[in-house]
């Protein structure tokens, strides 16, 4: 059995959450590769190591250097030193860092000091090796992470390493510059070492005992998801649910490797398992995984009757859309109508207007009507497929609760319902969802 173990920016953010840590990996031999985040907030007031070493950075380029601001990151680390009764030399480690710093002038290289010197401090501690992580990751030239290249070099380089202690969020870009992920993305390294290392599970753990079924400021009750597809977690995360980085499950599943979102200070809750298809074993009688949902989305609503004899309509619709350079989210239609929604901070300065005037010229329609302030709910679950009625629940649970729904999408793999309401009735629909299929269970 072999482990790779990620831990985030609160299970790093002081010496008590480290020696936690240490109780984890002390507890089970198979957790051998150990990824970290720079440390995190303390308390909800507190800055994180990385955003002050973004300040850093423009401190460097709006004054020339950066001492002041990096005397604080000194103190944090030097701190944990000192709590966890460390003998190593941090201060030559914490010197040589401000040089490299101040020398190369890059945000990228700044940002990943967090991570290196927590894994450089966490491997100490531990009694593992300390592996960079820009020996091994590497990104292309568009910016994308080289996977062959990178599986490689993982293999290579942590065969001969039985333990080790990694940072996480950067690697090389094809030049050999340090390159960091998007924020939060040790993730990704976590996933990404997992998979080179062909492990038979990646944690990652935090500071929540893994998924809720919903937003707990919404339903404060809401369950905790046991068990997940990779499938239902990619449609739960583009819609706002943010546990994990939404880029983290690719490189783990391709090897098929599960993922266990697990809390640093609750080790023993069971967390929630990503798993692929073919590993999810149906517990109980769930039909439904989790609800999440997104505001501030705007409807342009299109009918044309027989649009859909018309040769190209929906074409020169969408190619409106995408000579402005805009993202659709969906476009659910029926036998006269189209609609199209767009997410509506990309609709400003009189985007919208043209959009509209540009889709009556190029289609002629009949109709067009702008609906804005919607919200999107997903309601996902592969319990779903296998269900008659879901869809009856779902609409008689709305309908009690005297919501309108403006909007309705269901994608072809029955995986996921998507419904428009408007932005005032978001919470209530969200919470009657809950009620309808989990609250129902007790
Ligand atoms: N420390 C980085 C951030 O704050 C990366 C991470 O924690 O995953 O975004």
């Amino acid at each position: 059995m072999l482990k790779v173990c990620k831990f985030g920016g609160t299970s790093m953010a002081d010496a008590a959450a480290i020696r936690k840590i240490k109780d984890i990996i002390g507890a089970d031999a198979a957790r051998k590769y150990i990824v970290v985040s720079a440390p995190g907030k303390r308390n909800k007031d507190d800055i994180k190591i990385t955003d002050t070493l973004y300040a850093c950075y423009r401190d460097l380029e709006e004054k020339g250097n950066c001492k002041a601001r990096f005397a604080l990151i000194r103190e944090r680390f030097l701190g944990i030193v000192k709590d966890l009764g460390l003998s190593l030399n941090f201060d030559e480690i914490l010197d040589r860092t401000e040089a490299e710093i101040t020398e190369k002038k890059s945000a990228d290289f700044t940002a990943s000091r967090g991570e290196y010197l927590a894994a450089r401090l966490v491997a100490e501690y531990l009694g593992f090796e300390f592996v960079d992580a820009e020996d091994m990751i590497r990104f292309d030239s568009h910016g994308r992470l080289n996977d062959e290249y990178t599986d490689d070099k993982v293999k290579t380089r942590l065969k001969k390493v039985e333990k080790a202690v990694i940072p996480g969020f950067y690697g090389r870009d094809y030049e050999g510059k340090v390159k960091t992920f998007s924020r939060g993305g040790s993730d990704i390294t976590g996933s990404v070492i997992a998979r080179g290392v062909s492990a038979d599970l990646y944690e990652n753990w935090t500071d929540v005992s893994g998924f809720l079924v919903c937003d707990p400021r919404i339903v404060p009750e809401a369950k905790t998801i046991r068990q997940i597809t990779y499938k239902e977690l990619r449609e739960l995360s583009y819609m706002g649910a943010s546990v994990l980085h939404a880029e983290a499950i690719f490189p783990v599943m391709k090897g098929k490797i599960p993922i266990n979102i697990k809390n640093t200070f609750k080790p023993e809750d069971a967390g929630t398992m990503i798993v692929p298809n073919e590993q999810y074993k149906a517990v109980g009688d769930d039909v439904i995984t989790g609800i999440a949902g997104k505001k501030n989305f705007t409807v342009i609503f299109i009918e044309k009757s027989m649009m859909n004899s018309e040769v190209g309509f929906v074409r020169r619709v969408l190619s409106v859309i995408e000579h402005h350079g805009l993202c659709i989210e969906h476009v659910p239609s029926g036998i006269d109508t189209l609609s199209i929604v767009l997410e509506s901070e990309q609709l400003q300065n009189g985007v919208l207007t043209d959009i509209v005037n540009e889709i009556r010229e190029n289609v002629s329609p009949d109709y067009v009507h702008v609906i804005e302030n919607i919200s999107l709910i997903a309601t996902v679950g592969h319990g779903m497929a296998r269900r008659r009625g879901t869809a009856a629940t779902l609409f008689t649970a709305l309908a009690k609760a005297g919501i309108n729904i403006t909007m309705i999408d269901q994608g072809s793999s029955e995986l996921n319902i998507i419904i428009g309401v408007a932005n005032a009735d978001y919470e209530k629909c969200i919470r009657a969802i809950y009620d309808a299929f989990i609250g129902a269970q007790k």
